[in-house]
């Protein structure tokens, strides 16, 4: 996962660099993988099976089904809902641009949707907005942006859809809760990440989870290359080599080397959230006494994630945004951006000018303002001062300089 990490040093600082990520590998997750990759058997096998087991037991669905990422799981279970091709499916502008191409690669037609300013996703309003301009749709994916939770059944009928065409992108929303319930049953199919840098990172993979047995089974074939039930079982001593081919499958399985993982970060994962929740508590604190920067909301009902910790740099501040992840990067602390609006990616924009004409003004007038910083169990106490004396500072030398450019101009 080298991209999103800087392995630049600045000259300034004698501190060690508070990277944006960094995964962390729980020593069970550690001995786990070891001992399966001396066992003789490395791809989809018990683990996964297991790892598949635990994953429902913890969100409380029926199924879960392991794949290699967020994306594909994205893209299989829109599969699992037969629409004809073409079909449209609303989501977020503000998204991560793979789960977009999951709906391009499942046949279907993208349609996008601008967002609410304080949560930085889709609302029911933004959502009925869009389908009063573009015309009905016949699914939606919705993202549980940061890991804040998203008004599922709300944002359904403001779409005129049955939850059994919505599709949920929980890539950051393992740990969510809408109401009472844990996000991952509240809709058709819910997808989640274990990408390095998310709630429960891996390193890649994905699960999907769902109530419904049809969206199941059919998810279990898609992700191995069509095949019958339990293929992966073909290769154990005394398996039949027979199987059967039933549906244009894709190559989605995860390895048992993954599910091992994932099984040992588990065991921390609701301390790692703990961590998180209060973090963001940490951060509203320090964020409270800085003119210029806004904080994340925090949901009224539900359970937040806090898989992102996301501020908005106001004029007040002194300096742009991307002059606040530069000079921040120069003392020593590497920020990050969630998301740069898909209208601004060429791909994206070519796809839009095939359709009714839209607009996004407010991902647009909050894109310039937006930061994500670092944010993770791994942060200590020592970190998170450092982080936000750093900000001070940067915040205490904007507010100096219009002054100095003054006295500059009058000398
Ligand atoms: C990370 C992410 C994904 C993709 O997850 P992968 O497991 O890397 O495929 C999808 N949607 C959102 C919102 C994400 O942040």
């Amino acid at each position: 996962m080298g991209w999103p990490l800087k392995l630049v040093q600045p000259e300034s600082s004698s501190q060690p660099r508070i990277p944006f990520a960094k995964a962390e590998i729980s020593a069970e997750a550690q001995a786990a993988s070891a001992r399966v990759l001396a066992s003789g058997w490395i791809t989809t096998g018990p683990e996964v099976v297991e790892f598949e087991r635990d994953f429902a037991a913890l969100v409380g669905a029926e199924h879960a089904i392991a794949v290699s990422s967020c994306t594909a799981a994205i893209e299989i279970a829109l599969r699992a809902l037969r629409l004809p091709r073409g079909a449209k499916v609303l989501t977020s502008v503000m998204t991560f641009c793979g789960a977009v191409h999951a709906i391009v690669h499942a046949g279907l037609e993208p349609v996008l949707v601008d967002i609410n300013a304080g949560t930085l996703m889709p609302d029911a309003d933004t959502v009925a907005d869009a389908v009063r301009r573009v015309g009905p749709v016949d699914a939606m994916v919705v993202i549980h942006f940061a890991g804040f939770p998203a008004p599922v059944e709300e944002m359904a009928a403001a779409a005129g859809l049955p939850l059994s065409r919505v599709v949920e992108d929980a890539a950051h929303a393992v740990g969510t809760k809408v109401g009472t319930d844990w996000v991952g049953t509240l809709s058709a199919a819910t997808c989640f990440s274990f990408y390095a840098t998310k709630n429960l990172p891996i390193g890649e993979g994905g699960m999907i989870t769902t109530d419904d047995s049809d969206v199941a089974a059919y998810a279990r074939q898609v992700r191995i290359h069509g095949m019958s039930h339990d293929a992966w079982k073909r290769y154990l001593p005394g398996a039949g080599w027979r199987y059967g081919v039933e549906v244009a499958g894709i190559k989605a399985n995860m390895t048992d080397v993954q599910a091992a993982i994932g099984r040992g970060q588990l065991q921390h994962f609701l301390d790692w959230q703990d961590r998180r929740q209060g973090l963001a508590e940490a951060f509203d604190r320090r964020l409270s006494r800085i003119a210029g920067l806004t904080g994340p909301q925090w949901p009224d009902q539900g359970l937040h994630a806090w898989h992102l910790y996301v501020v908005q740099v106001m004029p007040e501040f002194g300096i742009g945004r991307d002059e606040f992840i530069s000079r921040l990067a120069e003392r020593g602390v590497d920020c990050s951006v969630h998301f740069i609006p898909l209208h601004h990616q060429p791909y994206f924009e070519q796809l839009l000018a095939t359709q009714a004409p839209q607009s996004f003004p407010v991902a647009d007038a909050v894109f310039p303002r937006i930061v994500s910083l670092p944010f993770y169990p791994g942060l200590t106490d020592d970190m998170v001062d450092r982080l936000w004396e750093e900000i001070d500072g940067l915040r205490e030398s904007a507010a100096r300089e219009p002054r100095l450019a003054q006295l500059r101009v009058t000398a």
